[in-house]
């Protein structure tokens, strides 16, 4: 099987509420998961807010450190590798930002912004930089006379165009899409998408596709890993976890997918109360406390993630 990134092990702790006299406590923000995404492959990574798939998504492109862990690009172990090395290899592993805005200077034209990548990384002489930026520009959407306007010149949809040109300024092999799409309106979120999966066809990328929204998850993914509190409970193709969920977790937040008929009332699990804190996250399985089939042991004992079958992978009691 042809990996571009495996993480194996990862874990990020966060210490909190660190002072003089307090040693603090630790956020368990991403806690012992394992997984690939192969060559050209989409994974979406879905879960609920503060379940750790924005940190996971930062802690493999390097940008925050692991705890512990391994983490492998094109099956080199990449997890300690220095600053200087690390540069080099960021040109081939690429983060889409949810606010684009907040990722760009408002005092650089978006041309300058697009080609910042190609200047810092080296990867193209100064002189061919603004060719490669129109070439990407009309890549994702945009004209040539835009690129000496500014980036309050531009919509949220069109700034997601820009952030995605930016992305791919280095001729990347991996993308990171961190809630690329939820901050922008629904009809400009099936814009983006439609044109994040173009381009990963045609340049051939890996994608960590990470959202909250399962609706998105379903139309981009290759196959698709759930997290909850940190661990990853349910993983495996698109097809199967969405024809055949096994988790309770994973079928409660596909009973929360809104249908366009009124009259239509789904069946299925629903989800009671909130995410309990990372910081003091609940024994045994960790959905426990949200879940309507809890028995004894899923209080005591940490299911682990298992192949129930066909590579479909599930951390349940039930299975
Ligand atoms: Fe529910 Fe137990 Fe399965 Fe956890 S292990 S999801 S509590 S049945």
């Amino acid at each position: 099987m042809d990996k571009l990134i495996e993480v194996r092990n990862l874990k990020k702790y966060f210490i909190t509420g660190k002072t003089f006299f307090n040693k603090g406590e630790y956020v368990r923000a991403v806690d012992d998961i394992s997984f690939y995404i192969k060559r050209k492959e989409i994974l979406g990574l879905v879960g609920e807010s503060g379940c750790g798939k924005t940190t996971c998504g930062k802690v493999i492109l390097r940008i925050q450190e692991p705890t512990a862990g391994s983490i492998f690009f094109n099956g080199k172990d990449i997890t300690s590798l220095k600053r200087r090395e690390m540069i080099k290899l960021k040109e081939k592993m690429m983060i889409i930002y949810q606010d684009p805005f907040g990722s760009l200077d408002p005092r650089m034209s978006i041309g300058a912004a697009i080609a910042e990548p190609m200047e810092v990384h080296a990867t193209l002489p100064k002189n061919e930089r603004k060719d490669r930026v129109i070439e990407l520009m009309r890549k994702v959407g945009l004209s040539e006379e835009q690129i000496n306007l500014y980036p309050h010149e531009f919509s949220g949809g069109q700034r997601q165009r820009i952030g995605i040109a930016r992305a791919l300024a280095t001729n990347p092999e991996f993308l990171v899409a961190d809630e690329s799409v939820s901050a922008l309106d629904v009809s400009i979120q099936a814009q983006i998408i439609n044109l994040l999966k173009d381009l990963q066809e045609e340049f051939g990328l890996s994608l960590l596709f990470i959202a909250h929204d399962l609706s998105v998850i379903k139309h981009i993914s290759d196959r698709v890993a759930v997290m909850y509190l940190g661990k990853i409970v349910e993983m495996g193709s698109k097809i199967e976890l969405f024809n055949n969920p096994k988790h309770p977790y994973t079928r409660a937040l596909l009973s929360a997918i809104p249908v366009p008929d009124p009259k239509y009332r789904k069946k299925g699990e629903i989800l009671m109360g909130d995410v309990p804190s990372p910081i003091d996250p609940p024994a045994g399985c960790r959905f426990h406390t949200r879940c309507s089939h809890v028995m004894a042991i899923c209080r005591e004992k940490a299911p682990e993630l298992i192949d129930s079958e066909n590579s479909h992978y599930v951390a349940c009691h039930l299975i």
